[in-house]
């Protein structure tokens, strides 16, 4: 993806592009930039208060515990949890390891199951393979065409050997919103841990895991205007989690992840998941009136264009596009004012068609006529309207090219 964005300036060598020249950024699923009062607050911790904040004799040590406890304090109120039930980790793909791994391995005696499904991200579904090579029985669910989990098919799923169940709560790549309550019901009655891999609706929807009734959810710093490298997990105290460590050593967080934390990421982390909570309600509205404006700028001026993903149980940011007759990769080579993606950036490398897309039992020809376009906190609408611009040209001359083609 990166080679086909590439702009003249790139392929001169004349080194970092020209920011006048950057394309406009609708990849907001793939990470998001830090917000500015993020960096502000972290600043401090990698200079004057740089103490160990596991050192407890002095006051360079205190002064950096208070600052992760109060970071800790803050995401742990974004989600409706206390403040002893967040680890911090790395980021949701560590989160993700622990929570599948570090379940699947404390029960593999009585629980040696786990249950997954087609469109989760790549963290996850290997995390579960890899349980299976150490002799867990895995399932991997499909979904419905519309991106949802098929409930009743989940309840027959899980039994009184399943360790753990990880449904993430918004796709990466289309956007839609799993049913996390009801699936956290079905797994409260046979037992099982429900896992919601929730890095894309952190701070884009209300999330309550209390409520809800998760037992284990992974956060990333960087899908939500906060950091790279720093994520966490939330581990339920009551009724208790039990997990088996990743990571072994001085028996930080609680033993679950050893290691010195990242005072200044840990800060980051809690300033972002503050000012999530603070402006979620109204980030969304601005956010899903840019969607609006897009889709329907769009389809205003083009035919066959389709929303992939259930039409209402979505988030505002996030539009999987598939532009009949057009072939994605092309589209986006012929728009490089415009940085989106044809699928999630990890699997982008390759040419297979998006895994999500073919799991909704979408026509290859569609899926790869499909865009993924991520609209977020700092996206304008004069770029809004940049976009629909560059998109409706491109598309209609990629059409008349196709016809004349075929002709
Ligand atoms: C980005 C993402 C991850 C990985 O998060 P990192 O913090 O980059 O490790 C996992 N799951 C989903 C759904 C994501 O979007």
């Amino acid at each position: 993806m990166a080679e086909q964005q590439k702009t003249s300036e790139q392929e001169s060598g004349a080194g970092r592009p020209n920011r006048s020249v950057q394309p406009v950024y609708l990849d907001n699923q793939a990470t998001t930039p830090t917000d500015p009062r993020v960096v502000e607050a972290m600043l401090p911790f990698f200079t004057e208060r740089f103490g160990n904040p596991h050192s407890t004799g002095h006051a360079y040590g205190w002064d950096a515990e208070e600052a992760v406890e109060q970071a800790r304090a803050e995401v742990a109120a974004l989600i409706g949890a206390s403040a002893r039930e967040i680890v911090f980790t790395s980021g949701a793909t560590e989160s993700n390891n622990l929570a599948i791994k570090g379940a699947a391995r404390f029960h593999r005696e009585r629980r040696p199951h786990v249950v997954t499904c087609t469109t989760e991200h790549k963290c996850v579904l290997e995390s579960c393979r890899q349980m299976e090579r150490e002799g867990h029985r895995l399932t991997v669910l499909p979904v419905r065409p519309d991106g949802l989990i098929d409930l009743d098919l989940l309840w027959e799923t899980v039994t009184e050997e399943t360790a753990v169940v990880s449904i993430m709560a918004v796709n990466n790549e289309i956007g839609v919103i799993q049913p996390l309550a009801e699936i956290a019901a079905i797994c409260r009655e046979k037992g099982a841990y429900f896992h919601c891999d929730a890095a894309q609706a952190v701070g884009k929807i209300p999330l309550d895991v209390t409520a809800a009734g998760i037992d284990l959810l992974s956060i990333s710093g960087h899908k939500v205007y906060g950091p790279k490298g720093v994520g966490a997990l939330y581990v339920r105290r009551r009724p208790r989690v039990r997990l088996e460590p990743l990571i072994d050593g001085g028996g930080q967080e609680r033993g679950l992840r050893s290691g010195t934390l990242p005072t200044p990421l840990c800060v980051g982390l809690g300033v972002t998941a503050r000012l999530a909570a603070a402006e979620m309600a109204e980030e969304t509205a601005r956010i899903s009136r840019l969607k609006d404006r897009l889709l329907e700028g769009i389809r205003r001026r083009l035919d066959g264009v389709q929303v992939n993903g259930h039409a209402e149980q979505r988030i505002a940011g996030n539009l999987s596009l598939a532009f009949e007759g057009v072939d994605a990769e092309a589209l986006m080579r012929a728009t490089p004012r415009l940085a989106v993606s044809t699928g999630s950036a990890c699997t982008s490398a390759s040419v297979e068609p998006s895994y999500v897309l073919q799991a909704l039992g979408l026509p290859e020809k569609l899926s790869r006529a499909s865009l993924r376009i991520g609209i977020g906190r700092f996206t304008t609408e004069a770029e809004i309207d940049v976009a629909i611009e560059e998109l409706v040209s491109k598309v209609r001359a990629l059409r008349a090219a196709g016809s004349q083609a075929a002709e």
